[in-house]
């Protein structure tokens, strides 16, 4: 049974088609620069991999051609074996608190959540509508980034901010990187030889987007992204949580409108706007090599809001089984671990510099004497996402 997960943002579509119930990857790859005068794909097919230059107009096109390769790739000899489509849709709102097969009036309500994600929704929706037209008889399932924070208590999710606003537009925390913080929780107890429900796991997901999650027997209790992902941690452009008043004061002095200023918030800030070199966390571990002063300050900004979120955490599950790392930077990054645990001394954290010494493989990094079991995971959300079709189907 042949199963593809999708992601479809705003210019791009990503996907993954693995053969079920197995998990074994039989073709990935991506489309790029969609509606844009010259597109990219990139295929891999077992060890042959392949980029080509191609117009792709709109999303239906980029659909198109996947499905195509599939055929003369020989990675299916009828699109019939594809018997279902997860698409990753990152807001649900209250909606959803799980995956759900899509039919007219799914579609309608992940419309109805637009709003709140106005530059992810719509980009998930087209890439539903292509699919469902391309692969009609394909159970197509919507997998939410923002399901696996349903579990949260009022107490974590409201904000401190007039009742009517959540009343009347949903505003309050939802949180993000559902899908990974609950993949890797679950290979965290997985690792501790427990079920879920029998572990409390703190998820540093860290990326080019980063959010920190707290699991408290399975289920999301706390996380750092809020109504939408521009809250919480310093990531690689986003500025994370600041004084909201900020806001008003910069369009005041700087003469610009709200949008603006949060456009500058979610795109010029984090470690792009204090370094003001580079969002990727390589340039910025070399210019801090090179005694960049920027650079060091930007990404001593990232560990410290780290670190205070995971001992916040920490205080709030009132006992931890494991702390992960995982994402880009949490699986790259040896040295940015080792100062977050050495910043976690109080809680008994010890990272053992050797078992730390390692990258994007899962492994326990913490030594045999520290009270609280270090990790890295590294991430799999499509994984999930075809699991999650896959049950469904
Ligand atoms: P993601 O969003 O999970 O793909 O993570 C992307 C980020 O991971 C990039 O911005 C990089 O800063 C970071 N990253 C990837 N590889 C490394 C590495 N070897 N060392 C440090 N950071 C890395």
């Amino acid at each position: 049974m042949k199963v593809i997960s999708v992601n479809a943002g705003s210019s791009s579509l990503k996907f993954k088609l693995f053969q079920m119930p197995g998990e074994t990857v039989l073709c990935e790859g991506i489309f790029e620069r969609i509606g844009l005068e010259m597109g990219t794909s990139k295929f891999v097919v077992g060890d042959k991999k392949e980029k080509t230059e191609l117009v792709l107009a709109d999303h239906s096109i980029a659909v198109n051609k996947l499905l195509e390769n599939l055929i003369t790739k020989d990675v299916v000899k009828d699109l019939k074996e594809i018997v279902g489509v997860g698409h990753r849709v990152v807001h649900g709102g209250e909606k959803f608190f799980q995956s759900v097969v899509i039919n007219d009036e799914v579609f309608k309500t992940i419309e109805s959540c637009n709003d709140l994600a106005p530059l992810h929704n719509p980009a998930n929706l087209i890439g539903i509508k292509s699919f469902t037209e391309k692969l009609p008889n394909a159970l197509q399932v919507a997998v939410f980034d923002t399901a696996f924070h349903q579990t949260m208590e009022k107490e974590a999710y409201m904000y401190a901010t007039p009742y009517e606003w959540y009343q009347k537009y949903g505003v309050r925390k939802y949180g993000f990187h559902g899908t990974s913080h609950r993949f890797v929780s679950e290979r965290a107890a997985s690792l501790l030889g427990k079920k879920p429900s029998e572990v409390n796991v703190i998820v540093a997901h860290l990326g080019n987007g980063a959010s920190i999650c707290a699991v408290k027997g399975g289920k999301s209790v706390e996380t750092t992204m809020g109504l939408t992902p521009l809250a919480g941690l310093p990531m690689g452009t986003r500025s994370g949580d600041i004084d909201p008043a900020i806001v008003g004061f910069i369009c005041e002095k700087e003469n610009k409108d709200v949008a603006e200023v949060i456009n500058m918030l979610n795109k010029k800030s984090g470690l792009l706007g204090v370094s003001g070199l580079s969002s990727d966390s390589r340039d910025i571990g070399n210019a801090i090599l090179a005694g960049h002063e920027r650079a060091k300050l930007a990404n001593d900004l990232q560990i410290k809001a780290v670190a205070d979120a995971i001992a916040k955490y920490a205080v709030y599950l009132g006992s931890v089984d494991a702390i992960c790392f995982t994402a880009g930077i949490g699986e790259n990054a040896t040295k940015l671990r080792k100062n977050v645990g050495n910043r976690l001394s109080l809680l008994g954290i010890e990272i053992d510099l050797q078992r730390n010494d390692i990258r994007g493989k899962e492994k326990i990094i913490s030594s045999d004497n520290s009270k609280i079991t270090v990790m890295l995971i590294p991430t799999n959300e499509e994984v999930i996402i075809a699991r999650d079709t896959f049950e469904l189907i």
